[in-house]
């Protein structure tokens, strides 16, 4: 297959874009812009050309960046967002992570900073999602609930619902380390991709909607437990 990876580069700075595309544009991939969210959301829409990663500007007129990440997702779209801020309140960040952006950049920016974070993006997306090896399992099971490690589809049909990229990535870490008491700074740092030292209720966030989808009373979990001042263990 041939075709070109397709990045769309939400931002409103004409210049910014300007030099995000041309850039994007010298590392080979194919890029389509949008000044505000509802092109942007036109843009996503389009199944006959479908977008692989977004570029997302925070500030944005009309709609914000975090409204777009969100209506995104509930569009069930998984590709990764790779979101834009001037600000770098930690708050901003969480509130980021909770609609669903997967890495976060502070502007202003070097542009090879912002190629190489595509770049890493769209690698660990692809391995994630890549058809597994025949011998391989394609699902994982968490208290009997299956989960398909390519699609992020929970359960047989689509009412299950599906896990975002990043909640894919927390549960398959927990997933790997079962038993271990998990550091939350360890998550910050292999989950999120962060600063240990963030601080930041967003794992606490993820671990609340990871018992919602898997526990059988999430106000009682038996497999995401929080361990009281050291950090989270799964048990299977
Ligand atoms: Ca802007």
């Amino acid at each position: 297959m041939n075709r070109k990876t397709h990045i769309l580069v939400v931002e409103d700075e004409a210049h910014l874009a300007f030099g995000i595309r041309f850039n994007l544009e010298a590392e080979g991939y194919r890029v389509s812009t949008a000044a505000d969210g509802n092109t942007a959301l036109q843009i996503l829409s389009a199944d006959a050309d479908p977008v692989d990663l977004v570029v997302l500007d925070l500030m944005l007129p009309g709609m914000s960046g975090y409204d777009v990440c969100s209506r995104l997702r509930q569009n069930g779209l998984q590709i990764p967002v790779l979101m834009l801020s001037a600000r770098s309140l930690p708050e901003d960040r969480i509130r980021g992570f909770d609609v669903g952006a997967d890495q976060y950049l502070n502007k202003p920016f070097e542009l090879s900073e912002l190629i190489s974070r595509v770049r890493h993006l769209l690698q660990r997306f692809q391995s994630a999602a890549a058809v597994p090896r025949p011998t391989g399992p394609s699902t994982v099971s968490v208290n009997g609930r299956k989960v398909d490690i390519a699609t992020y589809r929970i359960g047989d049909d689509d009412d299950g619902g599906r896990l975002t990229a990043l909640e894919m990535r927390l549960l398959r870490y927990f997933l790997d380390h079962p038993q271990r008491v998990i550091p939350k700074s360890e998550l910050l740092e292999q989950v999120w991709e962060q600063s240990p030292q963030l601080q930041t209720r967003a794992p606490d966030q993820f671990i609340l909607r990871l018992r919602k989808l898997f526990e059988d009373d999430p106000s009682q979990p038996q497999h995401f437990l929080t361990i009281r001042d050291a950090g989270y263990r799964y048990v299977p």
